[in-house]
């Protein structure tokens, strides 16, 4: 801390000569971030509240509006100068103050991210609407026939019938083909805007600027893919012959239109119990709010400010909107009592926790996630226990028999579920780092490989098309999609905390989560308040004990 008397000097020297007194790198780093928060804090809050209005309304014009503003803030963080001010104070070892490090290193990473030539960012932009608009617009067909996602679905998850099935599987994945050469174009230029600044790819650009690496992620997923493919070959096998039956082919004949979803990345629904029952006469909302009061993080005015229920023009899914990093935290649902709906809200409900308990003296940079993943994994810790049964007991009031019932299924299920979407994200990770690494390969040959290789599941006869390109995550997300992984694997490290050290328990067996205020005080404390204090594997070996690590997500569910 600086002397008192220094700082009095200080001021009002500063009010003669604005601009050159500030004789020390730390200095100079808090008057940055002071003039820069002055700027970007209204129009985020303005943008979040604008976004909130569109997505609540469906108005166009307030969807024009954040798309405005949106620009707006990409031109603050676009800023040669300001970037090259950080580059230079980050590389003079001056900052030394820890707060002022981690936010030096937020900046630094949001700042570069944009460094993209004006002409070059303007042609992504175009492109990238191109895509997405004849991505909304397109139907696939059906021997001619249009038809919708959601008759795809019905058709995936009921017919019997395999070339019924495989045209319909081919329809979800014509849109690929007719985006494919707009999609290839707009890696290109990515890959152009981050060779510009000195990255291989615009895939080792996303995760640096994430603050992540890329040998990291390619160990997390090396440890995974070796702790995960026996099981997973185990319970595929099981699923194959059960799957055969139900067509009358044998489990060498199946194909992936066999498989209830596009990408198999779901659990077929032969193991899916219907928990919508246990739902259907009680209030998700009324249960949401116990568990959470029940933890002492109370969320009476997160739901007071959010808009739950379905309505014409309003965003059909759901999400959590942290509006101005000073308490003002709302979700979007729309509910039904119904078992997803209850996974839902939970799952939005932790994001909101961790939003409303960030502790208000962090400065404004620091008011949020360690990372997006480390929210999602709070997230899904709650979003757990819907299919939670002994969570299921205590809320629903189970009798024992019931809650064995459940038991037996819901852990096939589980350990199906997760299983199934580890080897699913494999794909999707080692794929996306190998389009960026080189977009003029043999991608629709690539795809198949992995996919045979991390999911067991053959390629179709003949020459592959540009079907995977049909993943709406390449488009909207592009590399991110581990994110959903490591969230699953922190929530498992989190879960064997509260557990093992948090309760002192031997078995998460009768884990249910309700009532115990314990668990709350863990959370805000070691999760919650600190928000992006620390690099979010600081925060978590604070937390736990020990770096982010597979090996919980594989003993909570696989062995
Ligand atoms: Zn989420």
């Amino acid at each position: 801390m600086k002397g008192l008397s220094f700082s009095i000097i200080f001021v009002t020297f500063s009010l003669f000569l604005p601009g050159c007194v500030h004789n020390t790198a730390e200095d100079q780093l808090q008057d940055f971030i002071t003039t820069h928060i002055a700027q970007v804090e209204l129009i985020t809050t303005h943008a979040n509240l604008t976004y909130w209005k569109a997505s609540t309304t469906g108005n166009r014009q307030d969807y024009d509006q954040l798309h405005q503003l949106q620009i707006e803030i990409r031109q603050i963080y676009s800023d040669p100068q300001g970037y090259a001010f950080i580059q230079e104070l980050r590389g003079s070892g001056q900052i030394e103050d820890p707060r002022l490090r981690r936010q030096l290193d937020k900046l630094y990473y949001q700042y570069l991210r944009n460094q993209i030539e004006p002409d070059l960012l303007k042609k992504m932009v175009a492109l990238d609407t191109k895509i997405q608009q004849r991505y909304s617009k397109f139907r696939g067909t059906m021997e001619d026939k249009e038809v919708t996602n959601s008759d795809i679905y019905t058709i995936l998850t009921t017919e019997t019938d395999s070339r019924t099935r495989e045209l319909a599987w081919k329809a979800s994945k014509q849109v690929g083909e007719a985006i494919i050469d707009d999609f290839l174009q707009l890696v290109r230029l990515c890959n152009k805007a981050a060779r510009a600044i000195g990255f291989d790819s615009f895939h080792t650009l996303s995760v640096i600027t994430s603050e992540q690496r890329v040998e990291e992620l390619d160990r997390l997923f090396a440890e995974l893919d070796e702790l995960t493919y026996e099981p997973f070959a185990r319970l595929k096998d099981e699923l194959d012959h059960i799957l055969a039956d139900s067509y009358g082919v044998t489990p060498e004949e199946l194909m992936p239109w066999h498989y209830h979803d596009p990408f198999f990345q779901r659990t077929p629904l032969v193991y899916e119990q219907d928990l919508d029952f246990y739902y259907k006469d009680k209030d998700v909302k009324a249960l949401a709010l116990a568990t959470f009061a029940g933890i002492g993080l109370p969320v009476d005015d997160i739901l007071d400010r959010s808009d739950l229920y379905d309505r014409e023009g309003k965003y059909p899914h759901a999400y959590s909107h942290d509006v101005d990093r000073r308490g003002d935290v709302r979700i979007l649902c729309n509910l039904q009592n119904t078992e997803r709906w209850m996974e839902t809200i939970l799952h939005e409900l932790g994001h909101a926790i961790y939003s409303k308990y960030h502790d208000p003296n962090e400065p404004w940079l620091l008011r949020e996630p360690a990372h997006s993943f480390t929210t999602e994994a709070v997230a899904m810790l709650f979003g757990r226990l819907s299919r939670n049964p002994a969570w299921m007991q205590k809320m629903l009031g189970f009798t024992q028999k019931q809650r064995a019932e459940i038991e037996e299924v819901s852990r096939k299920y589980l350990q199906f579920q997760q299983v199934l979407f580890a080897r699913w994200a494999m794909v999707m990770y080692h794929f996306e780092k190998q389009l960026y690494a080189n977009p003029d390969q043999d991608l629709n040959n690539l795809w198949w490989d992995l996919v045979e290789r991390y999911q067991l599941i053959k390629r179709p006869p003949g020459p592959p098309d540009a079907g995977w390109a049909s993943k709406l995550h390449f488009t909207t997300a592009p590399c991110y999609y581990h994110n959903y992984m490591l969230g699953e694997l922190l929530a498992s490290q989190l879960h064997h905390h509260i557990v093992h050290t948090v309760l002192g328990l031997e078995s998460d067996r009768n884990v249910s989560y309700v009532g115990q205020k314990a668990i709350g005080d863990y959370l805000r404390k070691n999760v919650l308040e600190p928000g992006a204090r620390y690099h979010w594997n600081d925060m978590i070996a604070r937390a736990t004990g020990e770096p982010l690590t597979a090996k919980y997500f594989v003993r909570q569910f696989i062995e």
